[in-house]
């Protein structure tokens, strides 16, 4: 008896369990499973420099767990896919559904040309709890909005799938010609600077369910409040393993309904979930609006008077900018490949706000640096913090470095560890060590401008600044 072989096209759902595309595949028969690095992305989206690291463990991983069985190729997904179909006695594809305008565009042409060569051809939602043209206004039109998204169109809908069952067993074949190696895909550089991330993350399927749950036996008690304190660990840091999809969003909001988890407040379990709402929203906005990575949402900030102006955005990029909360921020960035949320938030605002740097300048850096980085969340935020996003936060809140270090990192534990110069200073002073008495300096062993920068913008005087630049636009459309 023939088996009918199929291919599975492993794209951002670098996992086996909840995998819809993969299960139907299974379900057929024998399954060529083949991952395709596509380098003619958009030339600012092309992968950065984190995510090819982050990339090149989490497909080793998956190979593992395919048996060393996952197929390797280097080029367009399009003529690919054509040339296995006619190599191979292949007759249907499979894969989960992107979200990205030209992963969208890409997969049209390829249906056209499958249906065209009478090869089936099956794409499945693995990583969004919703498709996106499911949630719409009454009238018809998207959501602008968060809230109305999320309270009247999302959770009013039905509720999202259960995960599906993982295949038992996979039949899978390899294509023998192909010479390709996952080495060969040279997503790692020889630069330090990528390597040192194996000392933070542990990449893989099995690795973020372990994740998710520590984090729900002992972060998501107290989430609502301990997310916004960088040193607690209130947050789940799952990020780059739902961007890879190494776990699905499906497989965290039905883990958070578990019987198990019940009794952790529900406002921490809503909060929680709200965040992957967020997540939603983002990948909303990007499939309605697909210009969100490229253009202002609001088309006023066209005429916003950005500056540009380099020694400024060296400062930002390598944490130099003689506010420690800032500093902080962008070393953890440096370290770590990932940043807490809510000094994402302080450093973004004080790049495009204090420092008036177009916010493509801190998307741009971020996107090479984060291991997270993901098209659909750093556009949006960027734009929220900006202020010219969909719903963005209104221009005038500016994120005071100094009140919001004092607040959310109240003992200076995140700080100090990230800005070890200023360990020694007090905590009264750590947010703003221009201030100390020149004594209590000295017995920290800082000289400022030496050890650590003075600030290298006013406060005060950044802040009009930005303000009368928002005034100069705020009321032409
Ligand atoms: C300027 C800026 C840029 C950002 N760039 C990215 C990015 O490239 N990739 C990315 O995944 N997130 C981005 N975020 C959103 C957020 O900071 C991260 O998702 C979050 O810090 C990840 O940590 P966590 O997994 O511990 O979050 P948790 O608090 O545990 O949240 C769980 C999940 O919900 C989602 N989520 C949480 N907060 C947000 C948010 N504000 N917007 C959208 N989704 C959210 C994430 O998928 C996250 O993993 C950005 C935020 C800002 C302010």
């Amino acid at each position: 008896m023939t088996t009918q072989l199929s291919i599975f096209w492993f794209r951002q759902d670098l996992r086996i369990s909840d995998n819809p595309g993969l299960l139907a595949a299974v379900q057929r028969g024998a399954v060529l499973p083949v991952y395709i690095l596509n380098e003619s992305t958009p030339q600012v989206f092309q992968l950065g420099g984190a995510s090819r690291w982050w990339l090149h463990h989490s497909l080793t991983q998956l190979n593992q767990d395919l048996e060393g069985k996952l197929n390797f190729y280097v080029g367009d997904p399009q003529c690919l896919i054509l040339d296995l179909i006619k190599t191979h006695d292949i007759s249907a594809v499979f894969w989960n559904r992107c979200y990205e305008p030209w992963q969208i565009k890409q997969d049209e042409e390829l249906k056209k040309q499958l249906k065209k060569s009478n090869i089936e051809c099956n794409s499945f939602n693995g990583s969004l709890l919703r498709e996106p043209w499911e949630t719409l206004k009454p009238d018809g039109s998207p959501y602008k909005v968060f809230t109305p998204f999320y309270r009247k169109g999302f959770l009013t809908g039905l509720a999202p799938r259960k995960p599906c069952v993982m295949p038992k067993k996979i039949n899978l074949m390899t294509d023998e010609k192909n010479k390709m190696t996952l080495s060969g895909f040279n997503l790692l550089s020889t630069k330090k600077w990528q390597h040192k991330f194996a000392q933070y993350w542990v990449v893989g399927e099995g690795e973020a369910q372990k994740k998710l749950t520590e984090f729900l036996k002992g972060g998501l008690q107290d989430y609502k409040e301990g997310r916004d304190y960088p040193s607690k660990k209130h947050t789940s840091r799952l990020s780059p393993y739902l961007h890879f999809g190494e776990i699905s969003p499906h497989q965290i909001w039905h883990a958070v309904h578990e019987n198990t988890y019940r009794s952790i407040h529900e406002k921490d379990r809503e909060h929680f979930l709200s965040e992957i709402g967020w997540r939603e929203f983002s990948y909303y906005l990007l499939y309605h609006f697909p210009t969100l990575p490229t253009d202002n949402f609001q088309p006023k900030f066209g005429r916003f008077p950005w500056t540009d102006h380099s020694e400024f955005l060296e400062a930002w990029q390598r944490g130099q900018t003689g506010y420690p909360i800032v500093d902080a921020g962008m070393r953890e960035l440096w370290q770590t490949g990932y940043m807490h949320n809510r000094v994402r938030m302080i450093v973004a605002s004080f790049l495009v706000k204090n420092l008036l740097q177009h916010w493509h300048k801190g998307r741009d850096w971020f996107w090479d640096c984060l291991l997270d980085a993901d098209l659909a969340n750093n556009s949006a935020s960027w734009q929220w913090v900006a202020g010219s996003g969909a719903d963005a936060a209104p221009y005038f809140r500016m994120f005071n470095p100094v009140t919001q270090g004092e607040k959310f990192d109240g003992d200076g534990d995140y700080t100090r560890r990230f800005v070890p110069e200023l360990s020694q200073l007090p905590d009264e002073y750590l947010f703003r060590p221009w201030e100390a008495p020149p004594m209590l300096l000295m017995a920290a062993g800082i000289v400022l401008g030496e050890t650590y920068p003075m600030p290298i913008v006013s406060l005060g005087e950044s802040r009009r600044i930005a303000l009368e630049a928002y005034e100069g636009i705020k009321h032409k459309e």
